[in-house]
């Protein structure tokens, strides 16, 4: 029995996604108990590519999964390189090529999924599980109640609400009854497409290299990358609105994500360069999706012996492909502030709010930088939307994102816990 078994802390997770299962290996590996309850039949994940950034590469590596990672999604190693910038209209003018120093990874977001699933004991996982709701144990001072929507509920020390955007978590943390997400007036198309497709449509941009092409315009843009070893491309293309008020309007929760025609997609960039066109000609099926963002911020992410990770804490704007990689920020620092060998079931509560203290100014900044990074993309940027301009504009704007050392805040907050005598 290692030294957090001893300690008895019951932790539960509900949310079996990226973010939740990321929190759950790093809390396994550590010897913390932990369970998790996720809402559907099994784990999974759309057919889509997700970017790993520098930042969250070293903490799967820090965990040990790298390698199976990397094998699971056909990667060879960490070889997204630099991100172009390109022109969406004809001649497709290349802008900026951003300067990278670190790589990170494009992963087939299923297989990313399947890699880490291999690291959690089944016996801890419980499926069909739809949390509705947490509230403090009646009967158990301390604990919390997870329930759940076939009427049964669960018990423990600790919960953390890894249930992504629609989290039903989140109104027990922020204490009030507004939802605290919003449509973020952007919407985007999603595809996956084999690269033979794209060569045989005669597209002559290079998709297979392992680097992120981003094509710009006005109020659109399109974010391209290979995964699964190149045999696949992902496309994102991205229509934002930047004048109407943010939260206008409310859309049904059923229709955030919607398959849409072919034609819907053509039309909404119509007058593009041909390689744009040719690359939307190979969507056959694409899916749209109305993207919502956690705001306003939350005061905090934990309350009492909750707390909040990934999109239910801080969903944001995908621009700098970080929201996943800040979720598994999130998950790494808990899990190892859990396990830190002075926390005991007295002082949780502490060890909530130095997580809390480190992570919210952190994801904040990155929840603010994505949202700032879309208007650039959409020629919404201070120097315009010309090899200048966005040169200027995006500038090195991933390095604080990217080339930054989550152990360290592990330190920061392990050094306020000693200053506040809770460990
Ligand atoms: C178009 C687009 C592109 C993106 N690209 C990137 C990128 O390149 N890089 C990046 O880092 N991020 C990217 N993101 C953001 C990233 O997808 C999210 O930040 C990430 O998936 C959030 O993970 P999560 O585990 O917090 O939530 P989710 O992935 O939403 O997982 C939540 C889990 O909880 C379960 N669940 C939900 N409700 C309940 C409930 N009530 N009870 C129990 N279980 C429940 C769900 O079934 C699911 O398994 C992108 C987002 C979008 C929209």
């Amino acid at each position: 029995m290692t030294a957090s078994e001893s300690k008895g802390i019951k932790v539960a997770i509900v949310g079996g996604g990226v973010c939740g299962l990321t929190c759950a290996v790093a809390l396994l590996r550590r010897g913390i108990h932990v369970e998790v309850f996720e809402a559907a039949a099994q784990f999974g994940e759309i057919g889509a590519g997700v970017g790993i950034g520098p930042n969250a590469t070293r903490l799967l590596e820090h965990l040990g999964v790298l390698e199976e990672v990397l094998k699971e999604t056909l990667e060879p190693g960490l070889t997204m390189g630099p991100f172009l910038f390109l022109s969406g209209m004809e001649g497709h003018e290349m802008l900026y090529e951003y300067p990278e120093r670190d790589h990170g990874l494009g992963a087939h977001r299923p297989s990313f999924l399947n890699a880490m699933v291999k690291f959690v004991d089944p016996s801890i996982t419980h499926f069909n599980k739809r949390c509705t709701s947490v509230a403090p144990s009646a009967s158990n001072p301390g604990r919390t109640m997870i329930h759940f929507a076939d009427g049964t509920t669960h018990e423990a020390d600790v919960v953390i609400g890894a249930d992504g955007i629609k989290s039903s978590v989140r109104p027990y943390v922020a204490g009030d009854d507004a939802s605290r997400v919003i449509f973020s007036n952007t919407i985007c198309y999603r595809g996956l497409i084999p690269m033979a497709t794209v060569r045989a449509a005669g597209v002559t941009l290079d998709f297979s290299q392992s680097r992120t092409s981003i094509l710009l315009g006005v109020d659109r843009h399109i974010v391209v990358f290979p995964v699964r070893g190149g045999n696949l491309v992902n496309v994102v293309a991205f229509h934002a609105d930047h004048n109407a008020p943010l939260g206008s309007p409310q859309l049904p929760r059923d229709e955030w994500v919607k398959p849409v025609s072919q034609q819907e997609l053509l039309d909404v960039y119509a007058g593009w360069g041909p390689e744009v066109t040719g690359l939307l000609n190979c969507i056959k099926t694409p899916s749209k999706w109305s993207i919502h963002m956690v705001y306003p911020p939350l005061e905090s992410y934990v309350k009492g012996n909750v707390a909040l990770i990934g999109d239910a804490a801080h969903g944001m704007l995908p621009h700098m492909g970080a929201g996943a990689g800040q979720g598994m920020e999130d998950g790494y620092i808990l899990a190892q502030l859990l396990a830190h060998p002075q926390t005991s079931n007295t002082s949780l509560e502490s060890v909530l709010r130095a997580y809390d203290r480190v992570r919210r100014p952190r994801a904040q900044m990155v929840w603010n930088g994505s949202y700032n990074t879309g208007k650039i993309y959409d020629g919404k940027g201070e120097h315009g939307l010309n090899a200048d301009g966005v040169k200027q504009d995006i500038g090195t704007r991933w390095d604080d994102v990217w080339h930054h050392e989550v152990d360290d805040d592990v330190t920061l907050a392990v050094a306020w816990l000693k200053e506040i005598s809770a460990c």
